[in-house]
């Protein structure tokens, strides 16, 4: 069998990292194809020269010099900017696109690589929170499948495989609680950016790690799965589950459920969704019983974290609002990781845009882009 040729968008960030150990791990299976950078320059320098890709694109347009330099006589393509970004997902010779890439800026280079026919490895939730049913619905088109990385999503995935015929009743996702659960309003007040930033269970990239903490990450996610899945908004709940062990279930419509578990590790999702359908052996820790005598469960307290229920309220009024709260999460995030906001101010910035950016019921990819262009504008005017 030919070796899976992949791109690697956001190769230098938490999923991207992970990715490239499971690559070379499984040479056999995969090949490096494309990686791609926001602004890490010596990383991507790093890992062409070891992974040599036939091509690197650097979205900071700066930084190309300094790292063509380098690659050019090691025979790697050197590519800067947005636009080459959003177009070398269309390269013949790829097969896969891993978006392991943080945000908004997913959303294009996910739909060209759909439009030229490669398969998604999607990290990236908020492509498919911004724009699910464009970007589901582009993919049904071109008979390309997406397979979801994020860890719940794989593990219903995983779940449903060999159910194809079988209606899903519901699904319940599964949210560690992050660092904060059990905390109330005053607590959370007064947190601070270094305590939000230290998760129980994953280590992941800056932003995400912050929508953990502030439950925002589980709301992106339950979007996330109603695109994946095709589910009506009712079929799916979140429940807390603070080991992170069982990482989602699928209750089918006999009452069954099926649950995928294991230690939290990225490889394993990322390994399944460029290595299916096979399951390929792995080094990975195994999970120890006895190191988890309890796995217990509690109701989200999504009064408490109100992100939760705005993410909610955004997929019931349905339309742009998903695009909307994804937006104003993104700068509220960015102004709390800046030390420009509170905690607690994070919601109520998301909450002032929900509300007052106008509202588009079917949107097309052009009014996406205004409704995230129109919220940035107005979250920045409220951070001040
Ligand atoms: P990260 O911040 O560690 O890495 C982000 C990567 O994207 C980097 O390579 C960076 O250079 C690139 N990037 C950032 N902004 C960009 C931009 N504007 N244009 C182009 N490239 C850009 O993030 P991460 O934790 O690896 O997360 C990546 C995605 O995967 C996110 O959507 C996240 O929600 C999702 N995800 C991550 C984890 C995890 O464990 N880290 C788990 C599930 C889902
Ligand atoms: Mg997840």
């Amino acid at each position: 069998m030919k070796a899976k040729n992949i791109a690697i968008l956001g190769s230098t960030g938490s999923i991207g990292t992970q990715a490239l150990e499971v690559i070379q791990a499984n040479p056999k299976h995969f090949k490096v194809e494309v990686l791609t950078a926001n602004s890490n320059a010596d990383l991507l320098i790093a890992q062409a020269l070891t992974h040599r890709p036939n091509a690197v694109v650097i979205c900071d347009e700066s930084k190309f010099q300094y790292i063509n330099d380098v690659l050019f006589e090691k025979d790697i393509k050197v590519y800067a900017g947005k636009d080459a970004l959003a177009q070398i997902v269309a390269m013949e010779e790829i097969d896969v696109v891993l978006t392991a890439l943080v945000g908004y800026a997913g959303l294009v280079p996910t739909l060209n690589a759909i439009d030229a026919g490669k398969h998604i490895a999607l990290a990236n939730k908020e492509t498919l929170v911004v724009a699910g049913e464009l970007v589901t619905a582009a993919a049904k088109a071109k008979g390309v499948n997406i397979y979801p990385v994020d860890s719940e999503h794989s593990a219903i995935f995983q779940c449903l495989v060999g159910e194809w015929e079988n209606p899903i009743e519901k699904i319940y996702l599964t949210a560690s609680g992050g660092p904060f659960r059990g905390k109330n309003q005053e607590d959370l007040a007064k947190v601070t950016k270094a305590q939000a930033l230290k998760h129980p269970n994953w280590e992941m990239g800056a932003k995400i790690t912050i929508d953990s903490a502030s439950l925002m990450n589980k709301g992106l996610e339950v979007i996330e799965a109603k695109w994946l899945f095709g589910l009506k908004n009712e079929q799916i709940d979140v429940i807390v589950h603070p080991q992170s062990i069982v990482h989602s279930i699928v209750q089918f419509q006999d009452g069954s459920m099926k649950a995928q578990m294991g230690l939290p590790d990225m490889k394993l999702p990322i390994q399944y969704a460029i290595g299916y359908p096979k399951r390929l052996p792995s080094d990975f820790p195994r999970f120890n019983f006895l190191d988890y005598p309890t796995l217990s469960f509690e109701q989200p307290d999504k009064k408490t974290f109100r992100n939760l229920q705005l993410a909610f309220d955004a997929l019931e009024k349905g339309g742009n609002m998903p695009c909307i709260l994804n937006a104003a999460n993104e700068v509220a995030v960015d102004a709390f990781l800046h030390d420009k906001i509170g905690f607690l101010e994070m919601s109520d910035v998301i909450e002032n845009c929900l509300n007052s950016v106008f509202f588009i019921k079917t949107p097309n990819l052009a009014q996406y882009q205004e409704t995230d262009t129109e919220t940035r504008r107005k979250a920045i005017d409220l951070i001040g």
